[in-house]
């Protein structure tokens, strides 16, 4: 008899299942000794045993915050997945066994038949796309543009093998994992998240990927289907304008290897196709992915993607399943869209046909990725325990990182650099783990993560320390460097602060256009004639000319991942001089010479400074001369964004109070220590792109949100141009007390307006843009020569309102100017 320990198990089902062992036993799998072969046979007699809402509920797949066991025990949903940052309990530090613990909790409410569901086990499905990616402790790889620089598919597969061990340490079923997307245009956001801009290469990883992942006994997902890579100016979610022959041949590359792989799900894509969502596209879903590609696995939907089809909302899209969607991701709104598809297929919107066909699919998918006879998933994930985080996991992840280092300088062949010497490290990412992984890094984003989120991971400096410092050399950082002392060379690891999808898109290629720090910070130690090597942590090739210019040797990191240690691998000889590996990464996509396209604007830059497939070794003698600095984009406006999608900048939210004035908010927001005021993070246009606040009657002093920055900024320029502070809020509820908005110049020194008046006038319930003048807050102290704190709100009575942006704004016009004589000015005392 088959035991499955700790449950309730339906009879049907068991007999199904001993059924099902008694087939496999009898017929073991050969080449993938964890992925069960199908039989169709008790597959139909399931399928036939199931009612309507038991079987669209196979269909439903909800989110872990808003999908409870209990739910899962009453309403038998198919499947749940953990978006980017959800954790078991909400807790960010969860370790593997709070995982096994929520998918042994799952797995046992599904199989729990005392409330009318069928019993069938539920599969969980997660993000894995850099490794266990939500897990703290688990190995990073670097993400996919920097795979797509090894050229080496064996890699990727034993990436792929790591990464499934540490997902099944968890309990966890499926991965939506690989993403075979084809960048086109680096401004999209999600550029990191694609091999290469060459589908040729996308489609040399694509299969190998897959059948590593398959044959760990996991289920893997290509996405996104189809033309995610190539929209319209890179925006994402946006439209992929091209006939169809060239759509499949360019964007689908990596799917023909993927299905002949034996890819178990593929993912639909956000973008739409010539106008049209993909996610309501019979032609592009059935067609073209069955009829031309010939899957024949499942067909998932995006995150609340059915909500993306005109005429449909989230919990609600006919035309998505009929279209060939078979699974629906409706994280939060699964019971409105459970409910609505029974309806649906009662009115005759849905065949029953159709319903059956996606049933199937999903019962075979459960069958193969072994789910249905598994039993308990931490009695699998026992076995992997130690596979988390792993020396033998790191050390893959390391050599991934070594592979991926592309050289694009290296003036009279600086590099490597002999590590018995002296060097000074500088830059924002250089001892940050979180910027070296990108997004999708604990959190959705990759947002709100210290060192200490990364245990046993490392630096770029950490290893680069422990490095010169094994070798006899010696390592400083800006604080801890004397004098007198002479330096050999600088190291300067600076880059792109960590996004995902959407807050990623950006209007140029060009690097830093919010503030020069790092050009001015190579320029500083270049002028004392240093050698200056640089390190660039970024999810795309990026206009950097002017950094190029200033800099010795060049080299490009993309993200990482955890082993850090890889970079001074390839930095630093030996102990003894001696170069310890060679650089052999190239680059996954051309380098741009210009920031946009000089031709047209909204087309993807061509010219490329250095072509795909570009990247020196030490040994190469070549010199690039000097650049081109000037931008193409037009003179950047000398706007101050400080949250708009997301943080700006050097500029992070804090919430405050008298117990603790500066608690940072995380990835989904926080509360301040006395619990007055909390923080939320909302959608409004795109996910998570604004933040609910909320302060409630308190009685005592004051709460406060407020946006800082570590070195204060000199805003002079902003206030003699005549700026305001531009906000996107919206009030829900008006103000109980007084409301204070402030700018801080450094607290004390502060500038400080009564703010309620304003709130009370703005209409409820509506977004509204307004600005207030730089000025008023000048006149009641401000000093615009050093801003830290350019916006702060706080009130000790209850207030709720939206914010979406704070932008100090050179040009305020067709914004509605709050008229600051009518506001009570504070003078600040
Ligand atoms: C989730 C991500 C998801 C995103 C959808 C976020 O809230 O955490 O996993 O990809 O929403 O846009
Ligand atoms: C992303 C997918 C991801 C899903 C679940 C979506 O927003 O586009 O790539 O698999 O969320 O987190």
């Amino acid at each position: 008899m088959m035991k499955i320990k700790g449950s309730s198990f339906s009879r049907d089902l068991f007999a199904y299942l001993t059924l099902l062992a008694a087939l496999l036993a009898a017929n073991p799998p050969l080449a993938a000794p964890e992925t069960k072969s199908v039989d169709d046979v008790s597959i139909e007699s399931l399928l036939n045993r199931l009612s309507l809402k038991q079987k669209v509920a196979q269909m439903i797949q909800g989110e872990i915050a808003h999908v409870s066991p209990d739910d899962l025990r009453r309403y038998g949903l198919g499947s749940v997945l953990n978006g980017g940052g959800s954790f078991p309990n909400g807790n960010k530090h969860a370790t593997a066994s709070d995982w096994q613990a929520l998918a042994d909790d799952y797995y046992r409410a599904s199989i729990d038949t005392s409330a009318g569901n069928a019993g069938i086990p539920v599969v969980w499905g997660t993000d894995a796309v850099h490794g266990h990616n939500n897990v703290k402790g688990a190995t990073l790889f670097p993400h996919n543009i920097g795979l797509g620089a090894t050229r080496n598919p064996q890699l990727v597969a034993d990436i792929a093998r790591a990464t499934a061990k540490e997902v099944k340490a968890t309990g966890i079923d499926w991965i939506f994992a690989p993403t075979v997307a084809v960048a086109t245009d680096f401004r999209w956001g999600r550029t990191y998240e694609s091999y290469s801009s060459d589908p040729a290469v996308v489609a040399s990883y694509a299969g190998d990927m897959v059948s590593a992942l398959q044959a760990e006994g996991l289920a893997a997902t290509a996405k996104h289907f189809i033309g995610d890579g190539g929209t319209y100016k890179g925006t994402d979610r946006g439209d992929t304008r091209l006939p169809l022959q060239q759509l499949v041949a360019r964007h689908g590359a990596g799917y023909p290897p993927a299905i002949d792989a034996g890819v178990m799900a593929v993912m639909a894509s956000f973008n739409s196709w010539n106008g049209e969502k993909v996610h309501g596209d019979h032609r592009i879903l059935t067609d073209v992915l069955r009829g031309q590609l010939g899957f024949d696995g499942l067909i998932v939907s995006d995150w609340n993607g059915i909500g993306e089809v005109s005429g449909c909302t989230v919990d609600s899209c006919a035309k998505a399943i009929n279209a060939g969607i078979d699974m629906i991701m409706v994280p939060e709104d699964w019971l409105a869209t459970l409910n609505n598809i029974v309806s649906q297929v009662e009115s005759g919107e849905i065949s029953r046909e159709r319903i059956d066909d996606a049933v199937r699919r999903i019962l075979r998918f459960k069958a193969q990725a072994g789910v249905l006879d598994r039993g308990l998933p931490s009695v699998r994930a026992a076995e992997y325990a130690d596979s988390i985080g792993s020396s033998e996991h790191r050390a893959i992840a390391r050599q991934a990182v070594r592979e991926s280092l592309v050289l694009l300088k290296n003036e009279h062949q600086l590099l490597p650099l002999d590590p018995r010497g002296k060097f000074l490290v500088v830059g924002s990412a250089a001892d940050d783990i979180g910027t070296q992984s990108g997004g999708w890094t604990i959190s959705w984003q990759g947002t709100g993560n210290a060192n200490t989120d990364f245990p046993g991971g490392s630096s770029i400096l950490m290893g680069l320390r422990e490095q010169i410092e094994a070798a006899g050399g010696e390592l400083f950082t800006e604080d801890t460097l004397p004098e007198d002392v002479s330096i050999d060379a600088v190291i300067a690891v600076y880059g792109e602060r960590p996004y995902a999808e959407g807050q990623g898109d950006r209007m140029t290629l060009s690097y830093q256009t919010e503030s020069g720090e790092d050009i001015a910070l190579l320029r500083h130690y270049r002028q004392q004639d240093l050698p200056v090597v640089s390190v660039l942590i970024t999810g795309r090739p990026l206009w950097i000319n002017a950094e190029l210019n200033a800099s010795d040797s060049f080299v490009v990191a993309w993200l990482p991942g955890t082993e850090g240690g890889g970079v001074a691998d390839l930095l630093l000889a030996d102990a003894r001089g001696e170069q310890q590996y060679q650089f052999t990464g190239v680059l996954p996509m051309p380098w741009p010479k210009t920031d946009l396209n000089p031709a047209n604007h909204a087309l993807p830059v061509a010219n490329s400074l250095f072509p795909l497939g570009y990247g020196l070794s030490t040994t190469d003698n070549a010199t690039v001369a000097e650049l081109d600095e000037q931008a193409l984009s037009r003179p950047e406006n000398i706007d101050r964004p400080v949250f708009a999608g997301g943080e700006k900048g050097p500029w992070r939210l804090y919430l405050g109070d008298e117990l603790d004035w500066a608690v940072p908010s995380g990835p989904r927001g926080g509360s301040t220590k006395g619990n007055f005021l909390d923080v939320r993070v909302m959608d409004y246009r795109v996910q998570e792109d604004a933040r609910s606040l909320r302060w409630s009657s308190s009685g005592v002093k004051g709460s406060q949100a407020y946006f800082r920055s570590d070195d204060a900024i000199d805003m002079t320029e902003l206030l003699e141009a005549g700026g305001a502070m531009v906000l996107e809020i919206k009030v829900n509820r008006a103000p109980e007390k007084a409301v204070t908005l402030r700018m801080d110049c450094t607290w004390p020194c502060r500038g400080e307006v009564d703010f309620t008046n304003e709130l009370n006038r703005i209409a409820k319930g509506q977004w509204r843009r307004i600005a207030v003048p730089l000025s008023c807050f000048a006149r009641a102290g401000a000093s615009m020569s050093s801003i830290d704190v350019p916006f702060l709100l706080s009130t000790s009575g209850a207030l709720d309102l939206d914010l979406a942006e704070v932008t100090i704004a050179e040009n305020p016009r067709a914004i509605e100017l709050v008229n600051c004589t009518a506001t009570d000015i504070a003078e600040n005392g």
